[in-house]
């Protein structure tokens, strides 16, 4: 599962392969026209993504982690999953790791941030930097700081907790303002709207392009009506003006998508929007 950008190897990490969702939970807004074939659940994944670059080592995003307690986000809860051998199959150990990036702080993308080690939380990358938007950072700050008793605010809370709080106080961390260059070929920029600073990477090697877009969609299904909102969406405005954003800068740069929560592809234009074309990774 490998593609090559001039000296940019890119590799799809996978957590989980299926995770199921019922679609008005998903998308609350959806329609049956619109769901076609999917109707029963909409099958997501957990991919994330290893960069090497002929000097780092980079990581966008880490999964939801292994042993998490998140009772209210029950989908988020109690994975245990050989996430960490899938990364070594690709060669990298997590301490080879140089750079963990965040593209937002949901638990599903932080969540690997940390694991459990004897009772305690520690960072799963020791050597790593772990870049986070300053901003997304105070968001969840925040969230934790109210000390919420219920709901999905105190999933949040617990996220920070867990899998944030563990790497600031090992010093790993640094806040970061957008746009920021990772290094040669790759740079992140700020694309809001899942997130109150959910970001993307843009990856350029050989005259070749990828883009890291996270949640800015969950399912191919929005790319045929990017106003589509998913239910976590903070600010739903912003997050169809994002997908609207990263199709445009994907058809612009013929750019290789590598989503969060579904399979690499390309993106090409249609007589209403646009078009999503699967492309794994290997034989795009
Ligand atoms: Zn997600």
């Amino acid at each position: 599962m490998t593609v090559t950008l001039g000296p940019l190897r890119i590799d799809a990490v996978t957590e989980l392969d299926h995770w199921p969702f019922a679609p008005a939970e998903l998308f609350p807004a959806v329609t049956p026209e619109q769901l076609g074939d999917h109707r029963g659940h909409l099958d997501l994944s957990i991919t994330t993504y290893l960069v090497r670059t002929p000097d780092q080592t980079v990581l966008f995003d880490a999964g939801n982690g292994n042993a998490k307690e998140r009772p209210v986000l029950l989908a988020h809860h109690q994975f245990d999953t050989p996430y960490l051998d899938r990364l070594a199959a690709t060669g990298v150990m997590p301490e080879d790791v140089d750079v963990v990036i965040a593209t937002h702080l949901h638990p599903d993308h932080c969540g690997g941030f940390t694991q459990l080690v004897d009772g305690s939380w520690d960072p799963t990358f020791p050597r790593a930097r772990y870049l986070i938007a300053a901003d997304e950072y105070a968001w969840l700050q925040e969230v934790h700081a109210a000390a919420p008793e219920g709901g999905v605010a105190a999933d949040l809370a617990r996220t920070f907790e867990d899998s944030v709080l563990p790497v600031v106080e090992a010093g790993l961390v640094e806040l970061i303002d957008l746009p920021y260059e990772v290094t040669d070929g790759i740079t992140l920029r700020s694309l809001p709207g899942h997130t109150t600073a959910h970001l993307i990477a843009e990856l350029s090697g050989g005259g070749q392009h990828a883009l890291v877009s996270g949640d800015v969609l969950h399912h191919p299904f929005q790319f045929s009506d990017l106003t589509l909102a998913q239910g976590g969406d903070v600010d739903p405005v912003a997050a169809a003006e994002s997908r609207r954003t990263l199709c445009e800068l994907a058809v612009e740069r013929d750019a290789l998508l590598l989503p969060a929560h579904f399979g690499p592809g390309r993106i090409d234009r249609a007589s209403d929007g646009f078009r999503y074309h699967p492309a794994p990774l290997g034989v795009a």
